[in-house]
């Protein structure tokens, strides 16, 4: 579905994606589970699309469920993957970063690795960056829920990728929830961060894109964080 100008969501499951198509770039945000590429190359498909014409995969963090099918991906497309430097030392070793309760942090570390990609073939991003996609796409150090987060924005078209620093599950903003938060004062500052923004889309990892919120509801969630 087309969320904005040239901006596709598609979700796999319980986890988005997202492309910006905007040839001859087309970028991928996020990377779903594992085994998920041939929804993803399917939808691309549909958009009239070859896997070879995917350009860029940008990452919001290396949890399982935003990097399962990486590797996949890469493979099939060759495209260009850009992290950030924590995201890029999981990825390349398959492993999500720590922040859940700790039997299911156990349970991860040892059953769900997922296809890693050598680290050589990471592109790294920083703060404060501005990649050229959707007339400038500002990157965000939003550490929290895990540490090694980023989310992604676009002044000019109002479109915030925000990865899991927020999410809109049972059709409100929110943040991810404290018991996989890695560290819940980074969070807040974080999602503050971002609804200081004002973003007119919101296109989190979980939960549908919101469009209809209005500034009341984001100075709402930013004043509720301040007072905690
Ligand atoms: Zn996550």
């Amino acid at each position: 579905m087309e969320i904005a100008p040239n901006v596709y969501w598609l979700a796999t499951g319980s986890v988005n994606v997202y492309l910006v198509v905007e040839a001859p770039n087309i970028v991928l945000i996020d990377a779903s589970m594992p085994r998920q590429q041939k929804v993803i190359l399917d939808f691309l498909g549909r958009l009239g699309y070859q896997p070879s014409d995917l350009t860029h995969i940008l990452v919001t963090h290396a949890d399982m469920d935003h990097v399962g099918s990486l590797a996949a991906l890469y493979q099939a497309t060759g495209a260009k993957i850009l992290a950030g430097a924590d995201s890029a030392n999981l990825i390349a070793v398959g492993k999500s970063p720590k922040h859940m309760p700790i039997i299911v942090q156990w349970i991860i570390d040892t059953f769900m690795k997922y296809g890693a990609v050598p680290q050589a073939q990471i592109s790294v991003f920083k703060d404060g960056d501005v990649l050229p996609f959707l007339g400038g796409l500002q990157v965000l150090a939003t550490p929290g829920h895990t540490m090694d987060h980023f989310s992604f924005f676009s002044p000019s078209s109002g479109v915030l990728f925000a990865g899991d620093a927020l999410n809109t599950r049972n059709g409100r903003i929110n943040l991810t929830p404290p018991n996989i938060t890695a560290d819940k004062t980074a969070a807040h500052r974080s999602a503050s961060r971002l609804l200081e923004l004002s973003p007119a889309i919101i296109a989190c990892g979980h939960g549908k894109p919101s469009a209809t919120h209005t500034s009341d509801d984001l100075m709402q969630l930013f004043n509720s964080l301040r007072q905690e």
